[in-house]
């Protein structure tokens, strides 16, 4: 008997733990990933809830774990740098909580032996029709998959493809922010200092005394309008938002043009009446972000990739009645999820903005 051949886009967290369940229930699996290797993201992850069951039937919990980063929890401090409260662990580091990069390791390890992954590539159409979906790359040849899934995060390709441009407004949560490193002069280890004042927030970590300095500067923004923009326009509008702030922030605005691992990002939700269209469907952050600011992204990545496989053995593989079944039990979940990074969002000046 051939074996159902299923395209995956995306290899972070909820493509390879996909790939893996699929792959151990039959399927022949491809993943397809932009970036030229896995890639090698500096922030940490955490866990919470059911994660933990998927990663045991993984048969990686223990792995995990022993790259567990066991954060202290953050000191809040005011403009001078004054201590004002703090807040434990679990706040930002759940009941565990990893390096990104590792978790995207081990779930690659786990699934490189049986999954074909293609790097440095993406899907670039997509044409459904009656017995699969002719899928064409930028890269590779043109190919015949019989089911297709978007893992590709907030940004989703197959989710603009597949769903068309207008589908699904991104919820822009009111925070945009930029992201780096620079050195631990601070001495901070496994602990952060959090500094937030209406509209604008410091958090610094180090996973360690000898590790960097981890540096978000977030503020409120009216649209997510610049994560489009070019390093020189985000940076001066990071500036603007940390103009006469005190405490740490002039040597922070400093350190952030010094960086060459800088980043900005834009709180942003995915909300879409449906997860699926045909044979393509779904999955994590490119269905349902609910945003960092939930922490339970990383979770419901995992959670999400693990219903959509045990639905779809229940369905003995019949697509359409899987993924119905698969959203029907994911939505309360991710309701929930996203209706946490609202709130959070709302905490650090905030507020719900649909693109
Ligand atoms: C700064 C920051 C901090 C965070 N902190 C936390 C936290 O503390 N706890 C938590 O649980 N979550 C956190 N998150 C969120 C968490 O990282 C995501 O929710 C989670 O990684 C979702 O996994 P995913 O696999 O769905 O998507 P992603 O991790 O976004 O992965 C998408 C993958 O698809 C690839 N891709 C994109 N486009 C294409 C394309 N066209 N073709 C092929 N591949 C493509 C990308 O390169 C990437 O590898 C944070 C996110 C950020 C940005």
């Amino acid at each position: 008997m051939t074996k159902t051949r299923v395209l995956i886009s995306g290899a972070s967290v909820a493509g390879p733990a996909l790939a893996y369940f699929l792959h151990r229930d039959g399927y022949d699996v491809t993943v397809v990933e932009r970036a030229p290797e896995l890639r090698d993201s500096g922030y940490a992850v955490d866990f919470r809830g059911e994660a933990f069951a998927v990663l045991e039937e993984m048969g990686i919990l223990a792995e995990v774990r022993e790259h567990d980063t066991k954060m202290r929890g953050a000191v809040l401090v005011d403009e001078r740098g004054v201590e004002t409260g703090r807040l434990p662990a679990e706040v930002f580091a759940g009941e565990l909580e990893v390096p990104k990069r590792e978790l995207t390791r081990i779930l690659h390890r786990i699934t490189a032996d049986g999954v074909t992954y293609l790097f440095d590539d993406s899907i670039s159409a997509l044409t459904q029709h009656e017995s699969g979906v002719t899928v064409e790359f930028e890269r590779s040849a043109v190919r015949e998959f019989d089911l297709v899934f978007g893992a590709d995060g907030v940004y989703s390709t197959v989710r603009r493809l597949a769903f068309g441009p207008h589908a699904g407004k991104l919820r822009h949560l009111g925070l945009s922010g930029a992201g780096f490193s620079t050195a631990n002069y601070l001495g901070l280890d496994r602990s952060g200092l959090l500094q937030s004042t209406m509209g604008a927030a410091i958090y610094l970590f180090a996973l360690d005394a000898a590790e960097r300095l981890t540096v978000s500067l977030s503020f409120a923004t009216g649209s997510p309008e610049l994560d489009r923009c070019d390093r020189d326009e985000q940076e001066k509008a990071v500036r603007a938002a940390f103009a006469g702030h005190g405490w740490e922030a002039p040597r922070l605005l400093q350190a952030m043009s010094e960086a060459d691992d800088f980043y900005f990002s834009s709180t942003c939700q995915v909300h879409l009446d449906r997860w699926s269209c045909g044979r393509i469907a779904l999955v994590g952050d490119a269905g349902y972000c609910a945003a960092p600011t939930s922490g339970m992204g990383t979770s419901q990545a995992l959670i999400g990739a693990w219903t959509l496989a045990r639905d779809l053995a229940s369905a003995g593989g019949d697509h359409t009645t899987a993924f119905a079944a698969y959203e029907a039990e994911l939505r309360p979940y991710v309701a929930e999820n996203q209706a946490k990074g609202q709130q959070t969002a709302t905490m650090f000046g905030g507020g719900a903005n649909a693109e």
